[in-house]
């Protein structure tokens, strides 16, 4: 082998390239898997399967790094789940770049912690392992400011390694590379400076042959950055042919049928998977595992003009991966379905796909016929009351929430009171329902321990004075302000009610799109049990298809004010009259304030005089489930 020779031409050719504008043509022609296969080794620490790189095992790959060597592709976008080698696709072209077209490189993870944490783990151990890149990446020394953990220098370039959250390194440095590791983990903001992206892709504009590659597993429908990128590409799908019909499809969670068995031990479910087939969605007919990954695959691409603005993107789920067999696809999908919080990390980092944080299951009609019989005014597992209140100009809507352990909730009666505000008559038929006593089937009551009123309409002072004559029911004034990352509950402030600022209230000042979130994550538990939501049948409860529609009323969506894109919570059309999903925030809300101990509660509910010997305990109703299921309804 002649290295040094090798060696010595590179050196040559790359002081060509620096002070030539020509297209620069690697040494040995290679692609970034070509060169891979010949040059990477996978390093222990962070490989089942150390050694030499071999694109044959993860095919899918092939295209995706090749597309990086492809001199008419400026922009690659990768969506894809964990377990598909991701991470190594950008270690190979990190690498290939270093090694055979080298210049200048910003490699952005989410944050700067992130990134240190990454150069040190991956990026350190490719170029400790591989000889090609050890000689020319000198070693990190802190001493030596041209190589530390975010800096490395090699002949021909310099590869800045950094965080999103870091304006001043985002834009200081012109690049001809840029890779976004993790966009969807990305700040909206670079500190004050806006839109990451945009400061790290301005860095490439002195650069005729730049190149910006995008990588993310994907996050919230409609809120994904790594979706909007994805779209704007070639949207490209690894599709494998099948056996019976010879269409070529990509595999979906959606198309996957499974059999299985729970057993439970000490109350907690477990799952055995017994089969897993992949459904033909052309022909119906269904294939195991094992089939078709032996057969031929491939990627189509849905947008393929988009090739012509030099934009390829790759969407890549587990389903392909060889590290990762269905039927722990599956049964990872199991032990998450009714938690919607696991179950939307399933759905991201396994199964690639984005969460809708409204699913299709919760629109009005599945939700009316969720509605139950309770057995009494209050069932027995409520253990503490709260009430949310929204103001309008003509009315005001109330809602009584029933909470009981683990975030389980019953919705008690949702009701709308007629008259301005600042008509006392108004607060008084509030009153009537603030000072019930809800009773249980054996005839114990319970009262409504929180209240919370938005002071937010055009009667803020009504709502002040309100609030003040009933501050010992635990009656509060509440504010709501949207945005992102405001936290749900806070200490309250005293406010003063008019001019006079001796005479004062406690206002509340709720993060209502945090509470936003939380209902909508329970709304999506679909068997009684922990965050289920409960709803009773019923005209005098309130539950009707108006206040479904309200409660349903609002999505999460990207939108982009002043240049910068934010999460905010959006009006679906149709769907215009929102206070019940306000009402069910505050009162949420009052629970949140209130953070009762739970345990005690059902202690000394147990122990009143009323209350029977024995607790006759309802069984909620629960749809049986079989020891043995096919699951694909869900
Ligand atoms: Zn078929």
């Amino acid at each position: 082998m002649s290295k040094r020779t090798t060696d010595k031409r590179l050196k040559a050719l790359n002081s060509v390239v620096s002070s030539s504008v020509k297209h620069f043509k690697p040494p040995e022609n290679l692609t970034v898997s070509e060169w891979a296969d010949k040059y990477r080794r996978l390093s222990p620490e962070n490989s089942a399967e150390a050694g030499p790189w071999r694109t044959t095992r993860t095919p899918y790959l092939r295209e995706i790094m090749d597309a990086f060597t492809d001199p008419k592709v400026r922009r690659l976008v990768v969506v894809a789940s964990s377990q598909v080698g991701k991470t190594e696709v950008e270690l190979n072209m990190l690498g290939y770049l270093i090694d055979s077209d080298p210049g200048p490189a910003l490699f952005v993870l989410p944050t700067v912690d992130v990134a240190q944490d990454f150069s040190k783990r991956r990026i350190s151990a490719m170029i400790r392992d591989c000889k090609r890149l050890k000689r020319k990446v000198a070693e990190s020394k802190s001493r030596d400011g041209n190589n530390t953990v975010l800096k490395k220098q090699f002949p021909g370039g310099m590869l800045t390694i950094t965080g999103a959250n870091s304006p001043s390194s985002l834009a200081s440095i012109p690049a001809r590379y840029v890779f976004g590791d993790e966009r969807d983990r990305w700040p909206l903001s670079a500190g004050a400076e806006g839109d990451p992206w945009g400061l790290a892709e301005a860095r490439t504009t002195t650069f005729y042959n730049s190149k910006m590659v995008e990588v993310s597993t994907p996050t919230i429908k409609g809120a994904s950055a790594i979706e909007a990128s994805f779209e704007i590409g070639t949207r490209e799908r690894w599709c494998y042919q099948c056996p019976d019909c010879g269409e070529y499809h990509n595999i979906t969670f959606s198309d996957i049928k499974f059999d299985f068995d729970t057993t439970k031990v000490k109350g907690k479910k477990n799952y055995k998977v017994n089969s897993v087939w992949w459904a033909c969605p052309s022909c119906g007919c269904v294939s195991t595992e094992n089939q078709i990954k032996k057969q031929p695959a491939k990627w189509i691409a849905e947008n393929p003009d988009a090739y012509n603005q030099g934009v390829r993107s790759f969407w890549i789920n587990a389903f392909a991966s060889p590290w990762m067999p269905w039927e722990r696809i599956v049964l990872k999908f199991l032990q998450a379905k009714d938690d919607p919080h696991r179950l939307k990390v399933v759905f991201n980092t396994i199964l690639g796909e984005l969460w809708e944080e409204r699913g299709d299951l919760e629109d009005e009609d599945a939700m009316l016929a969720r509605r139950e019989e309770y057995p009494a005014e209050l069932p027995d597992n409520v253990l503490v009351l709260t009430c949310g209140v929204d103001t309008q100009d003509n009315r005001i809507e109330y809602e009584v929430v029933g909470h009981g352990h683990y975030g389980e909730t019953w919705g008690i009666k949702k009701g709308i009171i007629m008259g301005r505000p600042d008509n006392p008559e108004v607060w008084e038929r509030l009153d009537d329902v603030i000072d019930r006593t809800y009773r249980y089937k054996d005839g114990k009551g319970l009262k409504i321990s929180m209240t919370c009123i938005d002071s937010g309409g055009h009667y803020t002072q009504e709502v002040y004075e309100v609030c003040r004559a009933r501050q010992n029911k635990r009656v509060f004034a509440i504010k709501g302000k949207g945005g992102d990352g405001i936290p749900y509950t806070a200490p309250p402030n005293k406010v003063p009610i008019r001019e006079n600022k001796r005479i004062t209230c406690w206002l509340y000042t709720l993060g209502v799109d945090s509470g936003k979130s939380q209902i909508m994550a329970a709304l999506k538990v679909q068997e009684p049990g922990p965050k289920y939501c409960h709803f009773p049948r019923g005209e005098e409860r309130g539950y009707d298809t108006l206040f479904f529609n309200g409660l349903l009323s609002e999505r999460l969506v990207l939108k982009r004010t002043r240049g910068r894109d934010r999460w905010a919570w959006e009006k679906i059309p149709g769907h215009n009259r929102n206070e019940a999903l306000d009402c069910r925030n505050y009162a949420m809300a009052a629970f949140r304030i209130l953070s009762p101990d739970l345990e005690a509660v059902e202690k000394r509910l147990a122990e009143r005089p009323e209350a029977k010997a024995k607790k006759v305990k309802q069984p909620t109703a629960r749809p049986k489930m079989k020891s043995s299921n096919v699951y694909d309804d869900w």
